[in-house]
């Protein structure tokens, strides 16, 4: 007769993107040795939110390793081009500073906008058939226990785990309750998201635009459509958000110009505040964070979700590698392990939006003169330009090693 070591709990707390591709790859990793709760009030609720992430290629095979890319359909978008400018809007010619175009591998482009309700959907869905039990409910409490976390869900059930993970969002109560702070600051900025449809075809380019307010970015989505992040001082935003949509949609052309025609509102916008946050540890007891719930980044490269991808995989790598060998899912070694892997990326990459964003974000005229012919010699230099469209699609591994995102 063989012997079968019991199965190892493991409770995510929140199911947005992070949460549901940790939970499922640690199903596709170690399905008979971990069973996988996600717990989140909003499962099974359809989600309204026009938000979209660009998605860098190495986080593209991540998804397609899952198994929930090739079923998105029009929900993605590749992109061909990233066109980089800081001309000012009254400026007659805007020069396009640096264009990065390539693609990483013959038909794969170095990024795609994906929109995030049906990324989520396609995740349960993915998740349900793989065996994680989803529950439509937050995590009330938490207690530590000597060998696992009591945890008490808003419906009054408990559940004990070997491992809770933190993947509850920016303000995460799971988080907070362990007393885990968090190193930062408010930008004093907030980003305006809408839907746009164009007149004219963005041939799959994004566009930055760094404005003195902050950086406007457009994202291009199928049947000719953008999604656009507006970063503003959060009154300028505030009044953007309280005009008519019309008059919001003029105020937007005035931003590009009119090279992409008339522009039409698809959807009321929405506005986040944005803020740079570390949380000063990882992990805790028998508890590990990942995504928005460990490190908050500016939109304006947009690496938030890059990054919080890249934990979930490392996460269930190392987790699946714990239980193949035995070990309680929440040793310690296992837990530090994946915060040296995942808290130096995630400090680089907010050091370098903190950066770029104080670099972009004014008006004064030598600043602007350095930062453009800075711009234009990368632009005239194509070995440097295809090291940054790797970096950017974060690829460090060869085409072969499909799930390895920086
Ligand atoms: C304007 C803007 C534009 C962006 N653009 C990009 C981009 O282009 N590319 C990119 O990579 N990133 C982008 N980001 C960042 C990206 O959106 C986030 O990094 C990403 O959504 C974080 O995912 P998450 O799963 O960690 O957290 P979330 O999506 O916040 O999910 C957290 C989940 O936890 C649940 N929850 C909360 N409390 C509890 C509880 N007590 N119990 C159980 N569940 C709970 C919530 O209901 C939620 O579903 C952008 C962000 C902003 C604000």
């Amino acid at each position: 007769m063989t012997y079968s070591p019991p199965k190892q709990h493991l409770v995510i707390g929140g199911g947005g993107v992070v949460g549901l591709a940790l939970a499922l790859r640690v199903r596709q990793l170690a399905s008979a040795l971990v069973d996988v709760t996600v717990c989140d009030p909003g499962l099974g609720v359809a989600r309204k939110s026009g938000r979209v992430s660009t998605i860098a290629a190495g986080q593209r095979r991540f998804l397609q390793t899952l198994g929930v890319w090739e079923g998105l359909g029009d929900a993605v978008t590749p992109v061909s081009a990233m066109h980089i400018s800081d001309s000012r809007l009254e400026d007659v010619l805007r020069p396009v500073y640096l264009k990065l175009s390539g693609e990483i591998a013959p038909g794969e482009a170095f990024a795609h906008v994906v929109s995030e309700a049906p990324l989520i959907v396609s995740l349960q869905e993915a998740c349900a058939a793989a065996g994680v039990t989803l529950r439509a409910t937050s995590i009330a409490d938490d207690r530590l226990q000597a060998q696992s976390r009591t945890i008490t869900l808003a419906d009054g059930m408990t559940l004990r785990a070997d491992l809770l993970v933190g993947a509850d969002g920016r303000p995460s109560p799971i988080r907070a309750r362990a007393r885990i702070g968090v190193s930062g600051h408010d930008y004093g900025q907030s980003g305006l998201v809408a839907t746009l449809q164009l007149e004219r075809g963005h041939d799959g380019i994004a566009v930055q635009h760094f404005l003195p307010g902050g950086p406007f970015a457009l994202l291009p989505m199928a049947g000719n459509r953008a999604s656009i992040v507006w970063s503003q001082p959060h009154a300028a935003a505030q009044r953007l958000m309280a005009l008519e949509p019309d008059a919001l949609a003029a105020e937007i052309e005035a931003c590009f110009g009119h090279q992409l025609g008339a522009i039409t509102l698809l959807d009321r916008p929405q506005i986040f505040p944005l803020a740079v946050g570390i949380a000063r540890s990882f992990i805790a007891e028998r508890l590990a964070l990942a995504g928005d719930a460990a490190h908050g980044v500016h939109p304006l490269a947009g690496q938030g979700l890059n990054l919080g991808l890249a934990d979930a995989l490392a996460l269930a790598d190392a987790v699946g590698a714990a239980a193949g060998l035995g070990l309680p899912l929440g040793n310690r070694q296992t837990l530090e392990d994946y915060q040296r892997a995942r808290r130096a990326p995630a400090v680089a990459m907010a050091a370098a939006m903190e950066g770029f964003n104080a670099l972009f974000s004014n008006d004064i005229m030598p600043v602007r003169r350095l930062r453009d012919l800075g711009l234009g010699l990368v632009d005239r230099a194509p070995g440097l330009k295809s090291i940054i469209i790797r970096r950017a699609a974060n690829i460090t591994a060869p085409a072969d090693a499909p799930h390895r995102p920086a």
